[in-house]
């Protein structure tokens, strides 16, 4: 049976409807409340009856899911599809299908110092015939042909010095942050440039290319603000003006996964605003990062998307994401570029749909433009 046998077609009327809701919150204009955001992945192929495994090695299968189940959610009216570690295996990584996690690299690449100049970065011809292009064009060249009104190509690089740490092992990458920076810089930038190829060839394919980056690794539980100043922002800012040189954006998508409490200051001024970006941010110490805060510092630069905790999900408490959804949008509804209402991270994947459907009730109840 084909994929697209699998699923009913795509409610019009509602995608309309979140479409506007989205493009209220991100360029202005009429809607009826605020987007939602939970940052699904394979939480969809789990809610279709598949499994996370699926998510990853198919795709399509992947893609569809994500639509179907941003529809019956009533959350974004774009699939969104995308995955971890895009572009390592392009610097020789090995990625392992899991059964109950993403994909695992199963190799490093850089063992001396030396290793890191002999890293070839491919060019944007060449990273067409390697993994993650192949996997990526295969789900958007299925959206545009199957699911055409949820189209949006995405071009990964969620964590460029987390990235690049893995091509050299997390421990030794850390190791060099504090021994020879240069060097812990020179290998970011090279896994950074693979990724710009990225960006330019998905670009070339599709004539845009929603840019989606950030720092995880770059945080303050695992850093010095000096250290995440070089390492993260410098290169997000040297990353963001390549890709949107080269064709991608012009959206921009910025994750800053983790604790930022003394660093997020630090992107502020440094990051690339197109028109159309949106800003988010994981926690503050051990709490999510106040609305309030996030406004204060990006609300007249960009889209702020505050959060609920991620780890909520995954217990039986509705009404504790709802509470906490109720605070976040109270905090940042009136934020003067718009308000997405997001999660910490990633939605976990067998997240209950009466969790995911909390914030959604709070999206209604306290984020209905004109009620507030
Ligand atoms: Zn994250």
């Amino acid at each position: 049976m084909d994929t697209a046998d699998l699923f009913p077609p795509i409610d019009l009327d509602w995608q309309t409807k979140s479409r506007r809701r989205y493009a209220a919150a991100v360029l202005g204009g009429e809607a009826d409340r605020i987007p939602v955001d939970p940052m699904m992945l394979s939480h969809s192929t789990v809610a279709c009856g598949f499994t996370i495994r699926d998510f990853y090695e198919k795709p399509e299968l992947g893609a569809h899911c994500l639509g179907y189940v941003q529809q019956l959610y009533d959350l974004l009216p774009v699939t969104k599809y995308y995955f971890a570690h895009p572009w390592m295996p392009e610097l020789g990584i090995r990625l392992k299908f899991m059964d109950y996690t993403p994909p695992v690299p199963e190799n490093i690449v850089v063992e001396e110092p030396e290793d890191v100049d002999l890293l070839e970065v491919p060019d944007a011809e060449a990273i067409q015939k390697g993994f993650t292009f192949t996997r990526l064009s295969r789900a958007y060249d299925y959206i545009k042909e199957k699911l055409p009104t949820m189209f949006v190509p995405i071009s990964p690089c969620p964590e460029p010095e987390g990235s690049g740490a893995g091509l050299c092992g997390i421990e030794q990458f850390l190791m060099w942050t504090m021994t020879d920076m240069d060097l812990a810089l020179k290998l970011v930038r090279k896994y950074t440039d693979t990724a710009v190829s990225g960006a330019e060839a998905l670009a070339k394919r599709y004539g845009m290319a929603l840019l989606t980056t950030g720092s995880v690794l770059a945080n303050s539980d695992i850093m010095p603000p000096e250290t995440i100043d070089r390492i993260a922002a410098d290169n997000l800012e040297y990353l963001v003006k390549q890709a949107l040189t080269r064709g991608a954006g012009p959206q921009v998508f910025y994750h800053f996964c983790g604790n930022h409490d003394n660093d997020y200051h630090l992107f502020i001024n440094k990051i690339i605003y197109s028109p159309l970006t949106i800003v988010h941010m994981g926690y503050h110490g051990r709490e999510v990062f106040p609305a309030e805060l996030l406004k204060e510092a990006f609300g007249d630069k960009a889209t702020i998307m505050p959060s609920v905790d991620t780890k909520r999900f995954i217990v039986a408490n509705p009404k504790a994401i709802y509470d906490e959804a109720e605070r976040q949008i109270i905090g940042g509804r009136d934020s003067p570029k718009g308000f997405i209402l997001g999660t910490t991270c990633e939605v976990p994947p067998f997240s209950p749909p009466g969790n995911i459907l909390a914030m959604v009730r709070a999206a209604k109840d306290h984020g209905s433009y004109g009620t507030w």
